[in-house]
């Protein structure tokens, strides 16, 4: 997604709209950004540098780390970045913390920009659903899909087989130790 800023560079102080609808590439292989991206801003010349302010929406597919099923996740971020020829700030000032990147000739590049916005807003542990079930600890299935034979199951335990299966759980639990020396 490129934004031509020919009429705006080296005019220090003119500025332009822009509103896009395009696929961007993602900066990284985790994410995964599902169809096109809408983004609406404004560029800004402060002459030889573009300062570039964005609202970006869009979709990207997550896995639930509870169930590890692929799920799309909207996202809806504002983005800012500084575009420079060199894609290196020239006055390193303390405050700016905006990120820098480099004109392409005389076109500011956003997929970077915008991808780097998205990662810094997806959750660390996504989840499918604040209520996902996640999966059954003894076959695996999707307990979302509905519920498995196992914890059924265990409800129709006999008494002796409750005990067989304390004393098995007692024993993993043991062998889980680290050794005594
Ligand atoms: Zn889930
Ligand atoms: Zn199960």
């Amino acid at each position: 997604m490129r934004i031509d800023v020919t009429p705006i560079l080296n005019q220090a102080g003119s500025s332009m709209p822009f509103d896009l609808v395009e696929e961007i590439k993602a900066p990284d292989d985790d994410l995964k950004i599902i169809g096109p991206v809408t983004a609406r801003g404004v560029a800004t010349s402060l002459g030889k540098e573009i300062y570039v302010q964005a609202h970006v929406t869009g979709s990207t597919e997550l896995i639930c780390s509870r169930c590890l099923t692929p799920f799309t996740k909207p996202f809806d971020v504002d983005c800012e970045g500084k575009f420079t020829e060199s894609g290196t700030e020239q006055e390193e000032s303390e405050e700016d913390a905006v990120e820098v990147f480099p004109l392409d000739g005389a076109s500011c590049v956003l997929d970077d920009m915008i991808g780097h916005e998205i990662i810094l807003s997806l959750p660390m542990k996504p989840l499918c659903d604040p209520d996902c079930k996640g999966l059954c600890p003894v076959c695996g299935s999707n307990l979302n899909e509905g519920e498995c034979d196992c914890r059924k199951a265990e409800d129709d335990i006999s008494p002796f087989g409750r005990k067989l299966l304390e004393a098995m759980e007692e024993r993993s639990k043991k062998n889980g130790r680290p050794k005594e020396t």
